[in-house]
């Protein structure tokens, strides 16, 4: 992760997020500075790169004139069989992400390393460590994929709000929602039903503006996360109601064309008339202080904050 504001970077799930360390699983995706260290640069520089997923395919009901190429940096020496079970499945999804994105983007390289504790997307390389656990690589690799198929060339809502949306919808396929940060489990619409519910949901208008994630101070650090969850779920209500087209035409303006109070009326309506059953945040969020904090200001009874709202809270 990369704190732009003071040239750092810090990567961490559940690192000290309040001494100038950036947070989050995600993602620095204005890709100024790199993640890794310069001894890791220099390190990778003298590792000639394993060269894999370089046959093409035709895959003419995808709109893809050949399967996505994936170039395979394996750092972490996986063995070739798991790795190429790896590669198999990721260019099936790599297929779905580009289509959901009506993208064409050229090749992306998949730099497997234990280095990094989560996934990034910097420069055409998505950078994730080895799990065992295929679900939480494939979390890792469309959302950051969705980075690679929509460019760099937007706002730090629309980038993340476009990965977050695209896992989301892509999972949701498979009867599945994210485990892991942002969502921890919940879909984005719950999660904003949540913000509402306990007045801490940011405006729209500013949550369009926030610049990067910003893990300064604990206050920053929580709204830096929680766009991700509402700019997912804005970007698939915006999506559903307006067509991929014309959100396209907002990423690469980084504001929408509507009036955004408008839209933040009509997208949250949309919301409420769900009547999502609220959750107890402490009991899907991970345990330790950074997330404690979060789970308190979405606790019942947590004084309201400075975004208290004046909607209604779901009746369940
Ligand atoms: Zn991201």
């Amino acid at each position: 992760m990369i704190d732009q504001s003071q040239g750092r970077w810090l990567l961490g799930r559940d690192p000290q997020p309040f001494e100038g360390r950036v947070l989050g699983r995600h993602r620095p995706c204005n890709d100024d500075s790199p993640p890794i260290s310069r001894a890791r640069i220099d390190l990778r520089q003298l590792l000639p790169p394993w060269l894999l997923g370089a046959a093409l395919l035709v895959s003419p009901a995808l709109g893809l004139t050949e399967a996505p190429v994936i170039r395979v940096e394996n750092e972490a020496a996986v063995p070739a069989a798991e790795l190429e079970s790896i590669l198999q499945d990721f260019r099936a999804w790599a297929t779905r992400v580009y289509r959901y994105n009506h993208a064409d983007p050229g090749p992306v390289t998949l730099r497997l390393t234990r280095k990094v504790p989560f996934g990034f997307y910097q420069g055409e390389s998505v950078i994730m460590p080895p799990s065992a656990d295929r679900w939480e690589m494939r979390d890792n690799w469309v959302h950051e994929l969705t980075h690679h198929a929509t460019g760099h060339d937007s706002s730090f809502f629309f980038k993340e709000g476009i990965a977050v949306h695209t896992l989301e919808a892509l999972f949701a396929e498979e009867g599945r929602v994210p485990a892991t940060w942002p969502q921890f489990g919940q879909r984005t619409d719950a999660w904003v039903s949540l913000y509402l519910a306990r007045g801490q949901l940011m405006k729209l208008s500013e949550a369009l503006g926030w610049e990067h994630y910003r893990g300064d101070t604990a206050d920053n650090d929580f709204r830096s996360w929680q766009i991700y969850n509402l700019a997912g779920s804005f970007v698939g209500w915006y999506v559903g109601h307006y067509g991929y087209d014309a959100f396209r035409t907002a990423f690469n303006a980084e504001w929408p064309a509507q009036d955004s109070a408008e839209l933040e009326r009509a997208w949250l309506a949309a919301i409420l008339e769900k009547k999502l059953a609220l959750f107890d945040p402490a009991a899907v969020l991970p345990k330790n202080k950074r997330y404690d904090e979060y789970a308190r200001r979405l606790s019942v009874g947590a004084p309201h904050g400075r975004e208290s709202r004046a909607w209604p809270a779901p009746t369940k």
